[in-house]
């Protein structure tokens, strides 16, 4: 078990990266704490499978360093390594039975056979494969196939972490839910360090403690899903959580004011001058719409019953955003009035967050 940490990680596939453009992973400096349930969340092409296969050693990195404790690991061979990796799509031997799949990591590496089969008796009744301990791995289905790989990776109990590259992909929805369950119980139980990668965010904020948020080569945001979802550090991480997500629309600011597709809106905050592209966002949660009242007057576009909310397309001069439309609420045409809660709006110059400072008697 270890703390690993990654220190100025960069990667690029050429041999002979001229700039940023060229690189799979921007420097990327991560410390996973001994213990953590991390997700690590974004979407296809950004980096996430590059990340883990620098950290089990399938990949050596361009520049930079793997520490496991204070171990510098990064020219170590993945055996070196003691890191359990399950990919996306099944990795067992055909011919062995389930039983000898599970055993297998324990067997390569002489534990002894007294220990070998409660270990596996255990992961296979956490799997549910009990039943099908003696059959041969070449019959069974990709469900089945995929939880034999997931107990590879989960038999082994010294391991310093263990790393899931979108591992239900393969799975049906139903089993999904039952799995990922099962690996966050599994978490609890033991102490161990778990990286779970995925471009799903319900995934992603079910099975981790923390997220880490990777876009375009690059970590955006680390934090607890509360986090992630009340303080976007980056106008991608608030479009890319939340369903829908957050809005994000160009402004000026000055001051504690913002100047909105020509309306003027009070911050709770104060901005210094702001350089670059600068953007409000509010989540759709924190935008209100009522037939008349104080606000923004907008357009109807639709409405959509999404289940546990309404939330309403509206549109304001010509920028299109989300709001959430409250129980009881009717329309008779397609005109209305937005609110937004000031507390709730962010600031972003060039896609970053900007804090600003509390106004006088405001909130902190
Ligand atoms: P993710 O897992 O988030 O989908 P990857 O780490 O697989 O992202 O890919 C990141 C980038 O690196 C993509 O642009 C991808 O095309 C590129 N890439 C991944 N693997 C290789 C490889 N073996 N050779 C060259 N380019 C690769
Ligand atoms: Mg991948």
């Amino acid at each position: 078990m270890a703390r690993i940490t990654l220190d100025k990680l960069a990667h690029s596939y050429k041999p002979d990266p001229q700039g940023p453009q060229d690189y799979a992973l921007r420097e990327v400096d991560h410390v996973w704490r001994q213990g953590g349930a991390y997700a690590l969340l974004g979407p296809s092409g950004c980096g996430k499978t590059t990340l883990l296969n620098i950290i089990s050693g399938l990949v050596v990195p361009t520049r930079g360093r793997i520490l496991f404790d204070d171990k510098d690991v990064t020219q170590l061979p993945t055996e070196a390594r003691n890191i359990a990796q399950v990919f996306q799509f099944p990795v067992v031997y055909d011919t062995m039975t389930v039983r000898e799949n599970l055993a297998f990591p324990l067997k390569n590496r002489g534990v002894p056979k007294a220990q070998i089969e409660p270990r596996v008796a255990e992961i296979a009744g956490l799997l549910d494969l009990t039943s099908a301990l003696d059959r041969k791995a070449s019959r069974l289905g990709a469900d089945a196939k995929q939880k034999i790989s997931l107990g590879r990776g989960l038999v082994r109990p010294d391991v310093a972490a263990i790393l899931f590259d979108e591992p239900l992909t393969v799975i049906d929805p139903h089993l999904k839910w039952q799995l990922r369950s099962m690996l966050k119980e599994l978490h609890r139980k033991l102490d161990l360090t778990m990286i779970y990668v995925t471009h799903d965010q319900t995934e992603a904020l079910t099975f981790a403690d923390t997220v880490v948020v990777m876009h375009d080569g690059g970590v955006v945001q680390t934090g607890t899903p509360e986090e992630l979802f009340q303080h976007p550090a980056h106008t991608f991480v608030g479009h890319f959580i939340g369903s829908p997500g957050m809005n994000v629309l160009p402004c000026k600011v000055e001051g504690a004011r913002a100047s909105l597709a020509g309306q003027e809106i009070a911050l709770a905050r104060h901005y210094p001058a702001l350089a670059g592209k600068v953007e409000l966002g509010i989540r759709p949660e924190y935008a209100t719409l009522a037939p008349r009242g104080a606000g923004l007057p907008v357009r109807i576009a639709r409405i959509d019953d999404i289940g546990r909310a309404r939330i309403a397309r509206v549109e304001l001069d010509g920028l299109k955003l989300a709001a959430s439309v409250p129980e009881g609420a009717s329309f008779d045409g397609d005109q209305a009035m937005l609110a937004l809660q000031s507390g709730q709006i962010h600031i972003y110059s060039d896609g970053h967050l900007v804090k600003g400072q509390a106004l006088p008697g405001g909130q902190p």
